[in-house]
């Protein structure tokens, strides 16, 4: 497919303003593409080169690119700065001024997908010396070639701000359109994509080899499982009914969770995030362990890293556990603050895939391959702490032990349930210290707009932000509070220079509001707020389609933590789902109290 046609579909599902209407434009796209060319449309429309794990990024600066639409189209680098300074968005400009210099007759040529996907990988792996000029001149290349259309999409995703809006359940839904005809196989595809974390890879697999290649996808070493998530509940009681009389409980470690490839004969470990992405190089001490304290030729598993005193038996604050993300300070940190794997669960195992298997058969397999008791040797990997109950009272010592010990809970796991990749299922079900005062536990929201405040505020162009959950049912944006207050000066500063790169012309398709912010923008950043209370309410959305008239609200809410979440997506945000539930916990609590 030429890109001149990718480019206009992208503009129709730019001006549509209905999730169901995108979802037929993305089919149709899907319908006219090659499948050698579908990974790398998939890739491009969701605005990246590669999965999160495969981290190629392209982060061309506007500096750099006003350079290249300047090479490109003979415009003084003073016009370019001058008409992005007007349009606020580098897109446009350079759409303008390449239709400006196809008019003087420079005409373009013909561009597929595969060759804009090429060429925009090239620049985001150039790198070295004269790299910086190397990038101007290819993407100006690119530019030079291309029609006017093309350039503004072109740009926009050089930048990283292409923003069609359309997330992973709409990709998956149109995939599911297009190639049975209804929406209807998503959740088959959705358990392809659960298992590998790479939609270019499912829609691939679903071009050439239909929906029994997606039957039988299978759990590869090296591709990361998308995370097992955790329901909440306030009780032990209410934890051993719903798990049918009996589970498991353990520990729950406040640290970073890692999942832990390994391959012994190829001497090779890769560490994976909750949000996929590789990150070997930040956990130099568990990687080396992998290759020496598990028993086995290969194997998936999945951790809590976290610094921990062996000594004194203490854990390390969350804070501290993190103070090496930043590349240089790796090796002082693991030499200083050397972090252990707290290991809860094995999904894969000597060229066998453990998802489908109970949780009672893995956690003993785990068990077998770690050896952690009676050898006396101090270990990297160790086994999350665990006990087996029937009864509400020895789970309720069992959690307050976990406080007493400075943990943040406890995670109950149900013995007969498989590995639920990717969904928050009541097979894990997680206590917290915080259920048991204030509101059950902090939310994570998205922004999906922000205000510009009245008086003093108004000097900072920001006076608070529209916040919205994620209701995976209809993979929409639902409101559910304004936050206005609580802001310190530099949050306010930081807030309007994050928002204002990703505003929008109007409401996303994804956004279900009926309010309306000073400025839309791109529901991406997520961050982390506390509340009151959850309360009803008539102007917020969130919930509202549940059928019970009025939607949830947050009463009070206050922002927590230094800014965005950046290990979650919006789709990782709370759910509506959650945010009922802890409505119904939070009513039982008043009552009970
Ligand atoms: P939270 O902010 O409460 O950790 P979350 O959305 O990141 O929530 P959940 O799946 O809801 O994730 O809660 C379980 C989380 O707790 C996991 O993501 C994992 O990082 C952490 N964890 C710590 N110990 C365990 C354990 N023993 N079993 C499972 N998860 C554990």
């Amino acid at each position: 497919m030429l890109f001149s046609d990718v480019a206009k579909y992208y503009e129709k599902i730019e001006s549509i303003s209905s999730r169901l209407g995108m979802i037929d434009v993305l089919a149709e796209m899907l319908g006219n593409t090659d499948r050698k060319e579908i990974r790398s449309l998939i890739y491009m429309t969701q605005g990246v080169l590669s999965p999160p794990f495969e981290a190629v990024r392209i982060g061309i600066a506007e500096k750099l690119a006003e350079s290249s639409i300047s090479l490109a189209t003979g415009f003084s680098l003073a016009d370019v700065e001058s008409h992005f300074r007007k349009s606020g968005d580098l897109g446009s400009t350079a759409e303008e001024l390449v239709k400006k210099t196809r008019l003087k007759g420079i005409k373009s040529e013909k561009l597929s997908i595969l060759d804009a996907f090429r060429l925009m990988s090239k620049i985001a792996t150039t790198s070295g010396e004269g790299s910086k000029d190397l990038k101007i001149k290819t993407l100006a290349g690119i530019l030079a070639a291309s029609e006017p259309l093309e350039a503004r999409y072109l740009v926009r995703f050089a930048l990283g701000t292409l923003r069609l809006g359309a997330g992973d359940a709409t990709i998956l839904e149109a995939l599911s359109k297009n190639s049975t005809g209804s929406r209807d196989s998503k959740v088959l595809l959705e358990s392809a994509y659960n298992i590998c974390g790479d939609l270019g890879k499912v829609a691939e697999v679903l071009a050439v080899h239909g929906m029994r290649g997606i039957e039988n996808f299978k759990v590869e070493l090296f591709s990361p499982i998308r995370p097992a998530l955790a329901e909440r509940m306030n009780t032990a009681d209410e934890i051993l009914k719903k798990m049918g009389g009996t589970c498991s409980a353990e520990s729950k470690y406040d640290g970073l969770r890692a999942q832990v490839h390994v391959d012994k004969k190829a001497s090779r470990v890769e560490i994976f995030s909750r949000n996929l992405e590789r990150l070997t190089e930040m956990f130099p001490e568990i990687a080396k362990a992998a290759l020496s304290e598990v028993d086995a030729s290969s194997a998936i598993l999945e951790g809590e890293a976290i610094a921990y005193d062996e000594v004194s038996g203490e854990f390390h604050a969350f804070q501290e556990t993190i103070q090496r993300k930043r590349k240089h300070m790796v090796e002082e940190k693991s030499a200083e603050l050397p972090l252990k794997l707290f290991s809860f669960d094995i999904m894969y195992l000597n060229g066998e895939s453990y998802i489908e298997k109970p949780y009672s058969e893995r956690r003993s397999r785990l068990e077998s391959i770690l050896h952690t008791k009676g050898s006396g040797k101090s270990r990297t990997i160790m086994l999350a702490d665990r006990i087996i109950t029937s009864s509400p009272k020895e789970l309720e010592l069992y959690f307050d032990k976990a406080i007493e010990h400075g943990l943040e809970g406890i995670v109950a796991k149900d013995l007969s349930a498989r590995y639920v990749a990717g969904a928050r299922k009541f097979s894990w079900i997680k206590m917290k210290r915080s259920y048991k005062s204030e509101l059950s536990d902090s939310i994570d929201v998205v922004i999906i707009g922000y205000y510009l405040g009245k008086g003093a505020r108004a000097e900072f162009g920001f006076g608070g932000v529209l916040a919205s959950v994620y209701n995976k049912k209809r993979d929409m944006f639902e409101t559910i509070t304004k936050i206005g207050t609580g802001f310190t000066e530099a949050q306010m500063e930081y807030f309007r220079k994050l928002l204002e790169k990703t505003r929008l012309r109007s409401k996303p398709a994804r956004v279900d509001s009926e309010m309306e912010p000073d400025f839309w923008v791109d529901p991406r950043y997520v961050v982390t707020v506390r509340a009151d209370e959850i309360t009803r309410s008539p102007m917020h959305t969130c919930g509202r389609s549940e059928g019970h008239g009025a939607g949830y609200a947050l009463r009070f809410p206050r922002i927590i933590g230094e800014g965005i979440r950046e290990d979650k997506s919006p789709e990782d945000s709370t759910s509506t789902k959650e945010i009922i539930e802890m409505f119904g916990a939070q009513k039982k609590t008043k009552v009970s109290a």
